[in-house]
């Protein structure tokens, strides 16, 4: 269903079998979750309705839901609401997090082209260098989140890789330099402006040295919302499973990501956190040592029963 370009460092008998490839976000786990569900609903058929169970693949970096809404999801499996859980390593096992309003950022992938002109690096007056308009762009660009952004909204501008030139080549100022990045945003009016600014700035920034420069911004996952009412009534679900003390009603928001946002775009629904542990021993999700806790799976399993069963009761 899912797996990650990383080397898996774990050396339990589990461990990834596929060299480079691991299932360091625990996508297998929400998977055995959810035919765990399939096979409890089956056999009790404790509901009045039908229950769509949407396996979403590709959900790191592909856009899976978007794909399968594309492909007619909702029109061949008419949902009326919509829900999905994912694993948090910073939550204790036996914990489950849902709220009304934001639960992931909007991600964005932003490539910067910039053109110089290249030459000796003995001699740079006579060679437009990319590499010096790189810097000053990049530090410009950190001026967005901190004077345009409305500091009671959330945003992250990081730019993460930058290409320019030969390692082995000291002397030579490359013609072109690449900048590549992402925007974090829960607003569109918020990411509208940072795509707006960060053109100005970019353009602006080349022109001042003598080059040109342009932005590539593509709005690759929404933010995921949850709507209100199917939020109150995913906590109402956790707060029967797992009591007051458990359920975690106000988490803050992640700037993380999530293709389920395209789903919540179309129905109203929620996204739940389900805790795993684990964090205080480094096991992060997408970390080379990450481990899927089996302890869960339960809880994960009774939860997608009973959001159906209580959405759809029979009839007393
Ligand atoms: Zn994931
Ligand atoms: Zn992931």
């Amino acid at each position: 269903m899912d797996a990650l370009p990383i080397a898996e460092e774990n050396h339990f008998e589990h461990r990834s079998t596929h060299a480079g490839v691991m299932h360091a976000c625990g996508h297998d786990g929400h998977t055995t979750m959810l035919l765990g569900a399939a096979r409890h609903l089956a056999a009790t058929r404790d509901f009045d309705g039908v229950a769509h169970l949407i396996f979403q693949p590709g959900e790191e970096g592909y856009g899976g839901a978007q794909k399968m809404i594309e492909d007619g999801l909702f029109e061949r499996f008419p949902c009326d609401a919509v829900y999905a859980m994912h694993n948090w390593p910073s939550l204790p096992p036996g914990t489950i997090a849902v709220r009304p309003g934001p639960m992931m950022a909007a991600a964005d992938r932003v490539t910067i082209h910039i053109e110089g002109r290249g030459g000796h690096g003995a001699h740079p007056y006579l060679a437009i260098d990319p590499v010096v308009v790189a810097a000053h762009i990049i530090t410009a660009a950190q001026s967005i989140v901190s004077r345009n952004v409305n500091p009671i909204d959330a945003a992250v501008i990081s730019l993460c890789s930058l290409q320019a030139g030969n390692p082995g080549a000291m002397s030579v100022i490359p013609r072109e330099a690449t900048i590549v990045g992402t925007v974090r945003t829960f607003k569109r009016e918020t990411q509208d402006m940072i795509e707006a600014r960060l053109s100005e700035l970019v353009q602006s920034v080349a022109q001042g040295f003598g080059a040109k420069a342009r932005v590539d911004y593509e709005r690759v996952y929404p933010a995921t919302i949850n709507s209100r009412d199917e939020a109150l009534f995913g906590q109402q679900t956790a707060l029967e499973l797992v009591g007051e003390a458990q359920m975690v009603p106000d988490l803050d928001p992640s700037m993380g990501s999530e293709d389920f946002a395209f789903m919540l775009q179309q129905r109203p629904g929620a996204y739940f956190r389900i805790g795993q542990g684990g964090s205080e021993s480094g096991c992060f999700l997408h970390n080379t040592s990450y481990d899927f806790n089996d302890a869960i799976l339960p809880l994960g399993v009774a939860l997608f029963v009973r959001l159906i069963e209580r959405a759809m009761p029979l009839p007393a």
